[in-house]
C-alpha cells in the first residue's frame, strides 16, 4: 500500500485560494474532497484502484464517524468534518464488508499517512496481498490489523461478487509483468509505464515489480502525489525503509 503524506492544513497546493485546505470543514466534509484528489492522486488510499471520475472516490473517514462504542457513543463523531482524519477511499474499501463502521484505534494499525505500508505488504501473482513475513512483533500485528481492516486479505473464495479487487490485482499483476519484458526489450519507454500506473493504478503492484529498475521507482515516488519519499532508500534501489525509526515498539 502507497505510503502517504497528508498536506497541513493552510498550505496552498496550486496557487489557488479557493483550494486552501483547511483544519475543519464543517458543515460538510465532503467540501475537502477536491483538496485530497490534489493531496494524493485520484485514488483509492487502500486498495489504490485508480479512477478517472472522482465521484467513485469518498472523503474516506479514517476513525468512523459512525463507529458505536460498548456504551452506545460515539467517539469520533467530533472528527467528521476534520482533515487530519481524511483519507480517499473506493466504495468496496469503505464499504461495510470491510472498513465500513470498525473501530480504527491509533497504534494498533498501520495507516497509509503514518507508517511505510509499503513495508507492510508483500504484492504477488494472483492478487494475494500477504503481511511481509520479515516483520515481527508489534509491526507484523498492526500491518495484519490494517490487511484485515480493509480485507487486502481476501481471494477469490472469501470476497462478495462485487468485491474484484483481488481480480483486478490480479490483472494489474499480468499486465505489469508483460510491460516488464517490454521495457526489459527497449519495446517501450519510461513514460509508458508510468502512464499505464496512473491508468491502471495498484502502484504497489507496479513497484514491486519494477525492483531491478530504481529509474521507474524513483518516477513511481516522484510522479504520484502525496507519496512519501522518505519511505524509500535512494541509495538502494528505492527499497522500503520504516518511517518512524525511532518508535521501538512498531519502527514501520
Ligand atoms: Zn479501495
Amino acid at each position: 500500500m502507497r505510503p502517504v503524506v497528508k498536506l497541513a492544513p493552510g498550505k496552498y497546493p496550486c496557487g489557488d485560494d479557493s483550494l486552501t485546505i483547511k483544519t475543519d470543514y464543517h458543515p460538510n466534509y465532503r467540501d475537502a474532497k477536491p483538496h485530497l484528489i490534489f493531496n494524493l492522486g485520484c485514488m483509492c488510499s487502500y486498495c489504490e484502484k485508480a479512477f478517472d471520475d472522482e465521484r467513485e472516490l469518498a472523503v474516506e473517514h479514517i476513525q468512523a464517524k459512525r463507529y458505536k462504542d460498548e456504551n452506545g457513543n460515539y467517539p469520533y463523531a467530533a472528527l467528521e468534518t476534520k482533515w487530519e482524519n481524511f483519507l480517499l477511499s473506493c466504495a468496496t474499501c469503505n464499504g461495510r464488508d470491510n472498513k465500513g463502521d470498525k473501530n480504527v484505534v491509533y497504534g494498533e494499525c498501520h495507516l497509509p499517512h503514518l507508517n511505510n505500508t509499503f513495508l507492510s505488504f508483500q504484492y504477488k501473482a494472483g492478487g494475494v496481498v500477504n503481511v511481509n513475513p520479515n516483520l515481527t512483533g508489534k509491526s507484523l500485528a498492526n500491518a495484519e490489523a490494517l490487511r484485515k481492516l480493509v480485507g487486502l486479505n481476501k481471494g477469490p473464495m472469501d470476497s462478495k461478487s462485487k468485491d474484484r479487487r483481488w481480480f483486478v490485482r490480479t490483472e494489474k499483476w499480468d499486465l505489469a509483468m508483460r510491460y516488464l519484458y517490454k521495457y526489459e526489450s527497449k519495446k517501450v519507454d519510461i513514460e509508458t509505464i508510468i502512464d499505464l500506473v496512473k491508468g491502471h493504478g495498484c502502484w504497489s503492484i507496479w513497484f514491486t515489480i519494477f525492483k531491478e529498475h530504481p529509474e521507474v521507482r524513483k518516477e513511481l515516488i516522484e510522479q504520484f502525489p502525496g507519496t512519501a519519499k522518505e519511505c524509500f532508500d535512494s541509495a538502494n534501489n528505492y527499497e522500503p525503509i520504516p518511517r518512524n525509526p525511532k518508535n521501538t515498539i512498531d519502527p514501520v
